[in-house]
C-alpha cells in the first residue's frame, strides 16, 4: 500500500491571489520530503495554474474538483481529464457529497467519469457516504456497497492502485460532527469487504480515506483508527495555520 493520504478540498473558496498565499505558507512550513504522507491540494478550477506554478517540483500534488467523462466537444461549461493533465493535475475529486446532492451528480455519471480519469492517467479520488436519514434506517452499508460497486463498474484490476475512496458520511460534512472511531472503522470494513469482493488481492492496494469536520483536535484519532488511509479536508484546510497543524499532528500520532 502507497503512504497515507492527506487531500485539502478548498471547494469554491479563495481567489487566485488567496490560493497563491495559502500554498506558499503550507510549503513554507511544511518539509515534504520528511512527510510520511502524500498530500494533496485541490483548489478551484480557476486557481489550479496558479497552484501548480507553486508546487511543480515539490512533494505536493494537484488535484480537481471534478471532470468531464468526455474529452472534447460540445460540452459547454465542462472540462476535459485531458485538460486537467495539461495543467500538471494528477488527482481528481469524484462523486463528492455536495456534488451528489446539491448539482444532482448521479451514481452512474460517477461511473463514467472514473472510467474517463484512469483512462487520462489521472487518479480518482471517489466519494461515497451516506446521509442521516439514510443512517438513521440502517441502510449506510447498503449505500456504500452500492455506491462503491457502481461507481468502480467498469473499473479492472490493473489501475486498482490508482484508486482511493474517500469515506465522507454526510451528515459529517462541514458540520463539526465527525464520525466516531467505531462509526469509521464500521463503515471502512465494509468498504473493504466490497472491495476485496470486487477485486480479490488487489484491492489491499486500494487507500480508503475518511472525510468529515476533520481538524487538528481530531486528525490523530482518525487517523489511528483501523483500515484508514488518510483523510480529505475541507473547512481546516482553508486556514493555513490549522492546516500545518493538522499536518504535525498527523506526523506525530
Ligand atoms: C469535504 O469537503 O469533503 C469535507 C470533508 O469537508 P469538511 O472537512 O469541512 O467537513
Amino acid at each position: 500500500m502507497s503512504k497515507s493520504l492527506i487531500i485539502a478540498n478548498w471547494k469554491m473558496n479563495l481567489l487566485r491571489s488567496d490560493s497563491e498565499l495559502l500554498t506558499k505558507s503550507i510549503l513554507n512550513m511544511v518539509n515534504p520530503g520528511v512527510l510520511q504522507f502524500e498530500i494533496v491540494l485541490v483548489p478551484p478550477f480557476t486557481n489550479m495554474e496558479i497552484v501548480h506554478r507553486i508546487i511543480d517540483h515539490t512533494d505536493l500534488s494537484l488535484g480537481a474538483q471534478n471532470v468531464f467523462w468526455e474529452d472534447s466537444g460540445a460540452y459547454t461549461g465542462e472540462i476535459s481529464p485531458t485538460m486537467l493533465r495539461d495543467i500538471g493535475c494528477s488527482w481528481v475529486l469524484l462523486g463528492h457529497s455536495e456534488r451528489r446532492q446539491i448539482l444532482g451528480e448521479t451514481d452512474f455519471e460517477v461511473r463514467r467519469k472514473v472510467s474517463a480519469a484512469l483512462a487520462a492517467g489521472l487518479k480518482p479520488i471517489v466519494c461515497v457516504g451516506e446521509t442521516l436519514l439514510q443512517r438513521n434506517k440502517g441502510m449506510a452499508p447498503n449505500v456504500l456497497r452500492r455506491q462503491v460497486e457502481s461507481a468502480l463498474q467498469d473499473v479492472n484490476n490493473e489501475n486498482v492502485q490508482n484508486i482511493v475512496i474517500a469515506y465522507e458520511p454526510v451528515w459529517a460534512i462541514g458540520t463539526g460532527n465527525n464520525a466516531s472511531v467505531q462509526e469509521i472503522e464500521v463503515a471502512h470494513d465494509e468498504i473493504r469487504d466490497k472491495l476485496i469482493g470486487l477485486f480479490g488481492k488487489d484491492a489491499d492496494n486500494i487507500r480508503i480515506i475518511y472525510g468529515g469536520s476533520v481538524n487538528p483536535d481530531n486528525i490523530q484519532y482518525v487517523l489511528s483508527t483501523k483500515n484508514v488511509n488518510g483523510t480529505l479536508v475541507g473547512g481546516a484546510s482553508l486556514d493555513a495555520d490549522a492546516f500545518i497543524q493538522l499536518i504535525e499532528k498527523a506526523g506525530a500520532k
